[in-house]
């Protein structure tokens, strides 16, 4: 398979038009057969469900080449049910979970010239996403909804190597209420926007979210769960009902427990519990595991002395294993890799 001519070493983490793409819509009831089109633009009914009401869900996920050259992605699976789950919650139709793991795989092996090769530090990025199509304009569903995937190459999360961010302990919650923050919908991240970009002015890289009822304890950023290692050595994860689901995030609890031998706690976690902790990670798709070195709290400084200057000791051994699982140098549990080409 000849590759497209990108100088793969340089791509930032953007959107980059691809060939194809897939689309499903659902009408009277059911999902037609799908396609791949080459057409990138959407054409909707300005009275559209996902305009007015913003009924929209989506998906991200990546496809990797491996060492020995075949093209796989990590747990489509689970991308596929964790739809289905936020379809439900906005009274969308399921997208048929098998379908959409099959979906996933046509795409990428259609645009197989646009997955970065290995070694490159790219990756291609995939996003599944679905929204209300027909005019809705009493507070209703929609009854058409139209299922999409696109791709595109992205280049490693970070420039130059993973060095540790600050993030700041947000003065805003995600309106997340009624549990509507274990889903990825558009709503939810929209209401997010303000808090990231008041945090870029003021020079963090993230936020902190903490629960909206009591302001006290740790919840997620915007785009990742938070991991914490322990003086001892632990793996600490906070738990909560608001908090997105993250497939790495559940990939290396696993990792940390099975391959690494560390225990691991997955439960509250208190803001006031963060200065005994050795290290600290953002974990997602996107950058597996985004060292953090220091929160700040209103002015208070809580530092993270082994990580600093470099991603901890402990969080690189979970990264380097994790990501060894995904390029296929390191054996992979049953069911995490799926091939594609
Ligand atoms: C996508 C996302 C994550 C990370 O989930 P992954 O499945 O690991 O990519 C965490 N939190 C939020 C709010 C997210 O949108």
């Amino acid at each position: 398979m000849e590759k497209k001519n990108i100088d793969w070493g340089n791509i930032g983490f953007g959107y980059m038009q691809s060939d194809y793409r897939y689309v499903s819509c659902y009408k009277d009831g059911k999902w037609d057969d799908g396609q791949l089109t080459t057409d990138p633009n959407i054409t909707l009914n300005e009275c559209a469900g996902v305009f007015q009401y913003a009924q929209t869900v989506f998906e991200g996920l990546k496809a990797y080449t491996t060492e020995d050259g075949k093209i796989v992605c990590f747990r489509p699976d689970l991308n596929a049910s964790r739809l289905a789950d936020s379809a439900k919650r906005l009274e969308m139709p399921v997208f048929p979970e098998d379908r959409f793991v099959e979906a996933v795989k046509q795409v990428v092996k259609a645009n197989e010239a646009m997955v970065p090769p290995y070694g490159s530090g790219a990756t291609l990025y995939i996003r599944p996403y679905m929204m209300g199509t027909n005019p809705v304009i009493g507070v209703k569903p929609a009854d058409e909804y139209m299922f999409r995937i696109f791709v595109t190459p992205v280049g490693p999360y970070f420039k130059g190597g993973a060095k540790p961010i600050t993030i700041k302990v947000s003065d805003f919650d995600r309106a997340a209420p009624h549990g509507t923050g274990h889903i990825k919908a558009g709503l939810n991240y929209a209401m997010s926007l303000h808090a990231i970009v008041t945090a870029h002015d003021e020079g963090y890289a993230e936020n902190m979210y903490l629960d909206p009822a009591t302001r006290s304890k740790v919840e997620e950023t915007g785009g990742a769960n938070f991991i914490f290692i322990t003086k001892d050595g632990k793996l600490v994860t906070p738990k909560s009902d608001s908090i997105l689901p993250s497939i790495t995030r559940r990939s290396l609890m696993v990792v940390a427990e099975k391959y690494l031998g560390m225990e691991v706690e997955h439960r509250e976690v208190a803001l006031s519990e963060l200065s005994d902790f050795a290290e600290c990670g953002l974990c997602g798709t996107a950058a597996v595991i985004s060292p953090v070195g220091k929160i700040v709290d209103h002015g208070k400084e809580i530092c993270f002395p082994s990580g600093m200057d470099e991603m901890g000791p402990t969080i690189k051994k979970l990264y380097d294993t994790l990501t060894g699982i995904q390029m296929g140098t390191i054996e992979a549990p049953e069911g995490w890799i799926c091939e594609i080409a």
